[in-house]
């Protein structure tokens, strides 16, 4: 397999990166939600300042894409007057995946890494390393990649590091922010940063660094979720669109429902005070909708390290997915949009596409060089 171009850092608002339909700005919304006023007031900037798309991403932030370099400044400065940007600094660290169905502690929780986080002890932490904040049973976020994790386990909440089996179990969550933080700490202090600036929690600890008492324990985290669909979910609604991405017009519609809007990173939005389904022609409400079984990325030309098209094929998959099953089709072996096991995944390399059975899209392929039409025969064998 060859490896994608890794950069170690993510686009963020003040890191915009080009990409092959201009500049990709990334916006980490506060606590993953967006009030009403300020999904209107995307969608607009998305229009005047880009493609008219707005995309979900697999981090639970939001993205516009397509802004040219002298749209940017003044697009700046209008997510700011929106109260959408922190700091340049601390915009970079506030890397935090919340339960979008979440329970009071967790935004609590949130709140607390957040603003630890803003101390410049931590601004060593590399761009990709984040925090996942998934207190309730089940957990909701056992799929979504992350260095620090609280979770709920049997007997409460937990502090778990990425790579480890089993957490410590917290009183309450004041020692779930400080253990937090710590575990920040130690990472730091005990080498998890390389010479370029990038680590990750569990190749640190793979490395053979062992993990001091007051941060690890033997505490099982409670079982998996199933991935939330789109539809009624709880008290409020799931909402998706293709490829996780919403039109201006969608995320208008959205915002006219009064109600904040949170960002989830199964690519989906999700409104917790809303009981009527939203009705736009851009929105997904239907769990069984073909395009919701189907994942791509920007792929070629929009992505520069694509070498084929995605989402064209992607579409034309979507109706031979079986259901029940996920199918992902990845301009490289990156996997930006689904970065994690699927049934079936299509690999971009070299202008054609390896696929992969039952894993990531990093895992070595059972066939290479296939063209889109060697695909359909594949995918019917
Ligand atoms: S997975 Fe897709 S969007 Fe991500 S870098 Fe590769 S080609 Fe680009």
């Amino acid at each position: 397999m060859s490896a994608p171009l890794v950069k170690g850092w993510c686009p963020g608002a003040f890191r915009p990166m080009m990409s092959g339909d201009g500049l990709v700005v990334r916006v980490r919304p506060p606590l993953g939600e967006v009030s009403a006023t300020q999904a209107a007031g995307l969608a607009d900037l998305a229009e005047r300042h880009g493609s008219g798309v707005i995309e979900a991403t697999a981090r639970a932030n939001l993205q516009l894409r397509g802004v040219s370099e002298s749209a940017y400044p003044a697009l700046i400065q209008d997510l700011r007057a929106l109260g959408l940007l922190g700091d340049a600094d601390s915009e970079a660290r506030r890397n935090l995946v919340l339960d979008p169905f979440r329970a009071p502690k967790t935004d609590q929780i949130a709140r607390g890494f957040l603003d630890g986080l803003s101390r410049t002890e931590f601004s060593a932490l590399p761009g990709k390393f984040g925090f996942v904040v998934d207190p309730g049973t089940p957990r909701r976020l056992a799929g979504i990649s992350g260095d620090i994790r609280i979770e709920s386990s049997a007997e409460g909440m937990i502090l778990r590091a990425d790579g480890c089996a089993t957490g410590r179990l917290l009183g309450d969550t004041d020692e779930a922010i400080a253990l937090g933080l710590n575990l920040a700490r130690w990472f730091l202090t005990s080498g998890g940063v390389g010479a370029d600036g990038r680590g990750r929690m569990a190749r640190h600890l793979d490395g053979g660094t062992a993990l001091p008492d007051a941060l690890s324990g033997d505490v099982d985290p409670s079982p998996a979720a199933p991935e939330p669909q789109p539809g009624r979910q709880g008290h409020g609604v799931c909402v998706a669109a293709a490829f996780g991405q919403f039109t201006s017009g969608a995320l208008r519609a959205l915002s006219e429902t009064g109600g904040p809007i949170r960002v989830t990173p199964y690519r989906m939005l999700y409104l917790p005070a809303v009981t009527d389904l939203p009705d736009h022609p851009d929105l997904i409400l239907d769990p069984q909708d073909a395009l919701r079984r189907v994942q791509a990325c920007t792929g070629a030309p929009g992505c520069p390290q694509a070498t084929v098209q995605t989402r064209d094929l992607a579409r034309r998959l979507a109706l031979s997915v079986p259901e029940g099953q996920c199918w992902h089709v990845s301009g490289c072996a990156k996997g930006c949009a689904y970065p994690r096991f699927a049934d079936l995944t299509l690999v971009g390399r070299d202008g054609a596409f390896d696929l992969v059975k039952q894993g990531t899209p990093w895992d070595d392929p059972i066939r290479r060089g296939l063209s889109p039409l060697e695909i359909d025969t594949e995918i019917r064998s």
